[in-house]
């Protein structure tokens, strides 16, 4: 690619200013929103210019100010009757004309389900770039570049993705990996309410009804403590021991990929690269291997805890305590014990 002037993509010269999309459902923006807000202040700290949030929505003045308290220096509120539930279209839109309005030269979105619909449709539409899925973003300061990186190749490498002429530079980051930003209640910014031009017609799919699915929701990301299952189990009736030690210890169940592919528990539990990462105070990895795909979710847990039978496990590599045995003799144990404390 060319490096010099703007060849092929626009003066990026003009560009300035690190953005984050502050994605709302219900008019509460998403705990992704706060990791971003922590990694955005970072880059845009590094970069010497300024952290902006991007809120869409109808009526939600008091997101937009929690917003500034989690570290944003100016909130871009648009509000309007029609931004209430996402649309493509309608998100689409308003972020694209503000983007060529203001000139952000970075803007980072999560990878939840409305992240993967809007952050492509927008990069189209700005002519530049977009890195999905991304677990860990750098800077080159000297060259005002982000250096964004993701899982390639199934896994196999870990690809380092520039954008070098076009702006923003635009990147999805994965939910759960990046830390979140802590709240301060006394700092102070600015909230920009904007009305956006948008009609009805602009809006070619219309959300008729929203209908939540009847199936509990696995917090997995959320939550303080996972009890995980893997192959080790032997089957589908032991993860009713894992959600005994679970429910004994206030966590939540976690799986290896292994046990989701024998259908012995929904992928919404599923922990790694292919599943979800997690970062909790504390992870109890049970009959799991340690393969590199499952630790790549759970291995920056505060406090690792391994159940094997096999010594030489690769999971014990990466445990703060290990406890070589058969599970079903460990968790019963661990079980009673909790019971008596
Ligand atoms: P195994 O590797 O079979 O390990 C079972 C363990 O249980 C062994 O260590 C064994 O010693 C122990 N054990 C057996 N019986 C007992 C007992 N009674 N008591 C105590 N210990 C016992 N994997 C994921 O987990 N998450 C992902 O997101 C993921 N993504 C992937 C993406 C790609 C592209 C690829 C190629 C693979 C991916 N994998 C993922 C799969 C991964 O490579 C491993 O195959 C998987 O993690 C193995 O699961 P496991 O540890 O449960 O099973």
């Amino acid at each position: 690619f060319k490096e010099e002037g703007n060849k092929g993509g626009v003066n990026i010269d003009e560009y300035r200013g690190v953005w984050v999309f502050a994605e709302q459902r219900e008019g509460k923006t998403l705990n992704v929103v706060r990791e971003l807000l922590g990694e955005g202040r970072k880059i845009a700290d590094e970069l010497e210019t300024e952290l902006t949030a991007v809120l869409l929505g109808h009526n939600i003045e008091d997101e937009a100010n929690l917003l500034i308290k989690y570290g944003a220096d100016k909130v871009i509120y648009a509000n309007h009757e029609l931004l209430g539930v996402y649309t493509t279209d309608g998100y689409a839109k308003v972020i694209y004309d503000l983007i060529q309005e203001r000139k952000p030269e970075i803007m980072l979105i999560g990878a939840t389900n409305i992240g993967r619909d809007l952050g492509p449709r927008l990069s189209a539409k700005v002519h530049t770039g977009l890195t999905a899925d991304c677990t860990r973003l750098d800077v080159d300061k000297e060259n005002r570049r982000l250096m964004m990186t993701r899982p390639a190749f199934g896994g196999n490498l870990m690809a380092t993705i520039l954008c070098p002429n076009h702006r923003p530079q635009m990147s999805t980051v994965r939910p759960g990996v990046m830390e979140k930003a802590k709240i301060d209640e006394n700092r102070e910014g600015i909230v920009q309410v904007v009305k956006p031009e948008l009609k009805d017609s602009d809006i070619k799919a219309k959300v008729i009804e929203t209908v939540k699915s009847d199936k509990p929701v696995v917090a997995l990301e959320e939550a303080p403590i996972i009890v995980s299952g893997g192959r080790g189990l032997g089957g589908e009736e032991g993860f009713k021991l894992i959600e005994d030690l679970a429910e004994k210890l206030g966590g939540v169940v976690g799986a290896s990929r292994a046990t989701v592919d024998s259908q012995w528990i929904e992928q919404s539990h599923q922990v790694g690269q292919t599943g979800k990462t997690v970062r909790p105070g504390l992870y109890v990895a049970c009959g799991i291997s340690g393969a590199i795909q499952h630790l790549a979710g759970m291995q920056d847990s505060k406090c690792i805890v391994a159940i094997n039978k096999d010594p030489n496990a690769p999971i014990f590599e990466v445990a703060d305590y290990g406890i070589v045995g058969d599970l079903y003799e460990v968790i019963p144990e661990l079980i009673q014990a909790l019971d008596n404390v």
